[in-house]
């Protein structure tokens, strides 16, 4: 399969070529050149499958030309070593719980598999150690330091801001030793990703190490999301309720909704998707009219979704043609403020006894607002509450647990490299790696 350009001023490259180098020589983002449809007898009996055996087949229609059967069936099942369960909240909504992975949040699956992709193209060539640079404000660093442990022939470099993530998201990424190292930077979100963007400019560091990277721009992070949508739909199917199905996805970058409106045009039977954003509304704005206007980020409870510039904006844009009614004929919007979320959040545990987190809290109250009778929604639950404790906490007066997953990374030793925001710094140290 190849791989194009959003942006279209580069020749078409391979699916290697674009996992290792996660953006396009023109700053566009990679799409892969078909989406293959599904055969109905996919969906006749996509009930009776199990997870793996349906991401399988998801995997196989974008990345079976590229990876042989057997080795795409190992990555894909060894990637999916948790369930991702649809819980009922009330008789109309349901909830699809992607933080039964190792870091809690549903970037563990993008993350395993991109880990696990990189790994086998690496083991084929033979190749140098490949360096992975992720700047994170939180749950990105975590998923991709977890996804990428232990596996041969890459190292690791989390970039995340001195004092601004929570001592449980720190301890996830600084307590890993092997092949993963955590560099503390003495500035801000925007520091660090800034120190990695360098990084990928710089020749003279270029020469020396072979970098990439890790974000929700990179295919093999983005494409495996898909996944889940379709063990979403059998799901819903094996209650008998899939008829009129509606998914809501609270969003930030929009990776994750759009390998959803990918899974759509694969054929599944989803009528209408719902991106929920919280006050960093720029989607909801171009949904309403027309117009795309990005601008700085303001801080939210759910953090994750602060986002004033969505990168895989692009990606939409290409999926639908550029055309704004097309769009808005499979995606609506929905906006939340902070009160909002709380209250939502605070409703939904005293009547359904379910405790939202922040995040999914934006898509439970969009479906609430939006669903129309006979039809039953699902909103992606995309990290489990005890990530945001304290924010919990002061909602619903009650104390939150901390699975024992999570406990174990907070009894863990936190070790880090302190780094300036100086990039002459930080090409130092990576020169001497
Ligand atoms: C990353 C993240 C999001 C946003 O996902 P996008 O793919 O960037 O739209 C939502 N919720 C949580 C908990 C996240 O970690």
């Amino acid at each position: 399969m190849k791989y194009y350009s959003t942006n279209g001023r580069t020749a078409e490259v391979t699916l290697e070529e674009a996992v290792v180098k996660g953006l396009a020589a023109d700053k566009g983002l990679f799409m892969p050149k078909i989406i293959k449809p599904l055969p109905a007898s996919f969906f006749e009996q996509i009930e009776r499958m199990s997870f793996q055996e349906i991401a399988y087949q998801v995997a196989d229609a974008f990345f079976g030309e590229d990876v042989p059967a057997e080795q795409l069936r190992h990555i894909v099942y060894d990637t999916l070593s948790f369930d991702v369960p649809l819980v009922p909240v009330t008789e109309q909504i349901y909830s699809l719980e992607l933080f039964h992975g190792p870091t809690l949040a549903f970037k563990d699956v993008g993350g395993r598999f991109m880990a696990r992709l990189l790994g086998y193209f690496l083991g084929k060539e033979k190749k140098r150690r490949v360096n992975v640079l992720v700047a994170t404000s939180g749950d990105t660093g975590s998923a991709v330091a977890n996804g990428f442990l232990g596996v041969d022939n890459i190292h690791v470099y989390v970039l995340y801001p001195k004092g601004k993530v929570s001592e449980i998201q720190e301890k996830q990424f600084t307590t890993l030793g092997q092949n993963i190292t955590a560099i503390e930077v003495d500035g801000t979100f925007d520091d660090c990703q800034a120190l990695v963007k360098s990084a990928f400019m710089d020749e003279k560091l270029n020469e020396h190490l072979l970098l990439t990277s890790a974000n929700s721009i990179n295919v093999a992070r983005f494409l495996p999301q898909s996944f889940y949508y379709f063990y979403a739909y059998a799901q819903l199917k094996k209650l008998g309720k899939a008829d009129h199905c509606v998914v809501c996805v609270p969003s930030g970058n929009f990776g994750n909704i759009t390998a959803g409106l990918f899974g759509r045009r694969m054929g599944l039977p989803v009528s209408r998707f719902i991106a929920a954003n919280n006050s960093n509304d720029i989607f909801y704005q171009y949904l309403l009219t027309g117009e795309y206007n990005p601008r700085p980020s303001v801080a939210t409870i759910a953090n994750a979704m602060d986002v004033g510039a969505p990168s895989n904006f692009a990606r939409v844009l290409d999926l639908y043609g550029h055309s704004w009614e097309a769009v808005k004929r499979e995606v609506s919007g929905a906006a939340y403020t902070d009160e909002q979320i709380a209250d939502t959040m605070l409703a939904c545990w005293k009547s359904n006894h379910y405790l939202l987190d922040p995040h999914g809290a934006c898509g439970f109250r969009a479906l609430q607002e939006n669903l129309l009778p006979g039809e039953v929604g699902i909103f992606l639950e995309t990290a489990h509450p005890a990530k945001f404790k304290d924010v919990v906490e002061s909602i619903i007066h009650e104390p939150v647990l901390i699975p024992e997953k999570l406990q174990v990374f907070m009894r863990g030793t936190k070790q880090s490299v302190p780094m300036t925001s100086s990039f002459s710094d930080f090409k130092d140290y990576l020169l001497r790696q």
